[in-house]
């Protein structure tokens, strides 16, 4: 086994384990990367069908090649796929690119209190019809109590510290020092009543795995990652109005191993070009103990 098999391996069974111990679970698909290849990882762990359904919390400012992506291949694959959002503060336009908000609080309304709401069926999900490509209100309220994600612990601080199986309470807050140990493979799934339980393959891989990974398997990703003409290119996707792509003319997955083999970015943080990070101090603790993704 080379380290992208056992990488593999690791993630398959972390899957097929939280599939097994929750009822009620979903994977969260932010569009990037990260999730994307987990959203791979569980095609392989149930024989090319995701019996998991893909949740997506839309801001409204993501970028539009985004969603077009997200909608194209959750058609395209068959995906059980679902968003939520805040709309409240959409249609009151009580966010930062509408000047009414700082980032951190527009960060804590759209993504982190719709991610709560969302989750726990307060708020209306919508969920895509695959006869037609179209959303619907989705009928199923049922809180997600199994909650995977695709966070990986190099990727900025405050993921360095969570668990392969890490609790959040009823609120969605994450106590940091109250995590159960994980020894051996052996993983803490039953928590107290409320409580959701993120689930995180990925916290093994590296930015360059994760490339390396999407090479050998040829997994579709969206072409924001690319240098288009521009000598830019993003690293990391967002909402575009605190978003900015990194300096580089990688046009294609290959020259994007060699670029971060070269160790161009040793020195730079992955999530450089993401405004909130910087309004939160630098990391994103602040935002990820309130529920952050
Ligand atoms: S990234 Fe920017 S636009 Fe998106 S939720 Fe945060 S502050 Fe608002």
């Amino acid at each position: 086994m080379n380290h992208l098999d056992k990488l593999e391996a690791q993630s398959v069974h972390i899957l097929r384990e939280a599939y097994r111990e929750f009822k009620s679970i979903c994977m969260l698909w932010s569009i990037g990367k990260d999730s994307t290849v987990l959203l791979w990882l569980a095609r392989k762990a149930f024989f090319g069908h995701v019996p998991i359904p893909l949740v997506h919390v839309d801001t409204h400012f993501k970028i539009p090649e985004m969603i077009q992506y997200r909608d194209d291949l959750a058609f395209k694959w068959k995906l059980t796929m679902i968003y939520g959002e805040n709309s409240k503060a959409i249609l009151e336009k009580n966010t930062f690119p509408d000047g009414k908000i700082d980032r951190i609080s527009c960060c804590k309304a759209l993504k982190s209190e719709a991610l709560k709401n969302t989750l726990s069926g307060e708020w209306d999900r919508y969920i895509m019809d695959l006869t037609t490509g179209k959303y619907i209100p989705d009928i199923n309220r049922d809180r997600y109590t199994g909650v995977i994600v695709g966070v990986r612990a190099d990727e900025e601080g405050s993921r360095s510290k969570e668990r392969y199986f890490s609790p959040r309470d009823k609120e969605n807050d994450w106590d940091v020092g109250d995590q159960p140990p994980e020894f051996w493979n052996q993983y803490k799934t039953d928590f107290a009543p409320g409580t959701h339980v993120r689930i995180h393959p990925l916290l093994d891989w590296t930015e360059l795995n994760i490339w390396e990974y999407i090479e050998r398997e040829n997994i579709p990703i969206t072409s924001l990652y690319f240098d288009r003409g521009s000598g830019k290119r993003y690293r990391s996707l967002g909402c575009y109005p605190c978003t900015t792509p990194v300096e580089s003319t990688a046009t294609n997955v290959s020259e994007i191993i060699e670029e971060l083999k070269s160790g161009k970015f040793a020195n730079i943080a992955e999530r450089s070009g993401r405004a909130q990070d910087k309004d939160d101090g630098g990391g994103l603790e602040t935002l990820r103990r309130d529920g952050y993704m």
